[in-house]
């Protein structure tokens, strides 16, 4: 049986701990060619959201990491199969931690959140089916939705605008679209104060620092 390399660094470093920042270099060396190499990659950096001492480990890999975003980059220019997995792997790169966990692509997608003013649990729907702030009923489903209200392009700002312009840049439409949801409004049901969905989003999921 032949072992790839890619799998032997996995076998060699425990990629569970911080440690395995010492196979990150070799690691994107080989993402040029091998796909597990370079979603391995992004798994380690996903990994590193909230490990202690893993901003040291971070700065001693920054060069394999500002290499990494380039590839990363140059590949989804490519528009692959892989671009929403690539996309997330990239947001990883820049440390944006709760977006690389919480992005879907927009099909079925729900995100759970306190409604800042009266802090009732609010399930905000993106998806085919509806793009909803609602109360979920066990019994009943999402009642008394309320439609979100999108961000126009102008509005967006910070890792909103990024996320948008990038997935406008390769053509992906429903990313797009979705991102504009995202960071767009949503009205409470249950007060009909009306919040910023990622700000809330954002606020409820930082990464636990230990
Ligand atoms: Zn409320």
């Amino acid at each position: 049986m032949t072992i790839a390399l890619e799998d032997r660094l996995v076998l060699e470093y425990d990629l569970v701990s911080p440690a395995s920042f010492t196979a990150l270099p070799h690691l994107v060396r080989l993402a040029t060619s091998s796909t597990r190499a370079r979603s391995l990659a992004g798994w380690i950096l996903r990994r590193a959201a909230g490990h202690h001492g893993c901003d040291d480990l971070l700065a001693g890999c920054a060069n394999a990491i500002a290499e990494y975003r380039a590839l990363l980059d140059r590949h989804m220019q490519s528009r692959p199969a892989d671009y929403l997995e690539t996309f997330i792997a990239l947001l990883a790169v820049m440390e944006q931690y709760h977006w690389a966990a919480a992005l879907g692509d927009f099909t079925d997608d729900f995100y759970e959140l306190p409604c800042p003013h009266c802090a009732v649990d609010v399930t905000v729907a993106i998806g085919d089916h509806g793009r909803y702030a609602a109360i979920r009923d066990w019994h009943l489903g999402d009642v008394d939705r309320r439609d979100l209200r999108p961000a126009t392009p102008g509005e967006l700002s910070g890792t909103g605008h990024w996320m948008y312009e990038t997935a406008v840049r390769d053509s992906q439409g429903a990313l797009a679209d979705g991102i504009t949801y995202l960071f767009g409004k949503a009205e409470c049901p249950s007060c009909a104060s009306v919040f910023s969905i990622a700000d809330e989003y954002g606020s409820a999921n930082l990464p636990i620092l230990m």
